[in-house]
């Protein structure tokens, strides 16, 4: 291995769909295509369309709930 990227530590860092707890990776949102890196939750791969960035899933909740 070649330590050829001296400096820039930060890009060691890579989460993905499939680390251990699921819940990081590279999603778009599915109604603002905001890039969604985290998530609360491990996706469901079923709804891997549908996820929504944290904006859009509390305005979601808000307008459901109304109180
Ligand atoms: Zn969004």
């Amino acid at each position: 291995m070649a330590f050829d990227n001296q400096g820039g530590g930060f890009n060691r860092v890579m989460h993905t769909a499939g680390d251990a707890d699921g819940c990081a990776g590279n999603w778009a949102c599915s109604k603002c295509q905001t890039s969604i890196k985290e998530l609360p939750f491990p996706p469901d791969p079923a709804r891997l369309g549908q996820l929504l960035c944290k904006d859009c899933h509390r305005a979601r909740k808000e307008s459901f709930g109304g109180r």
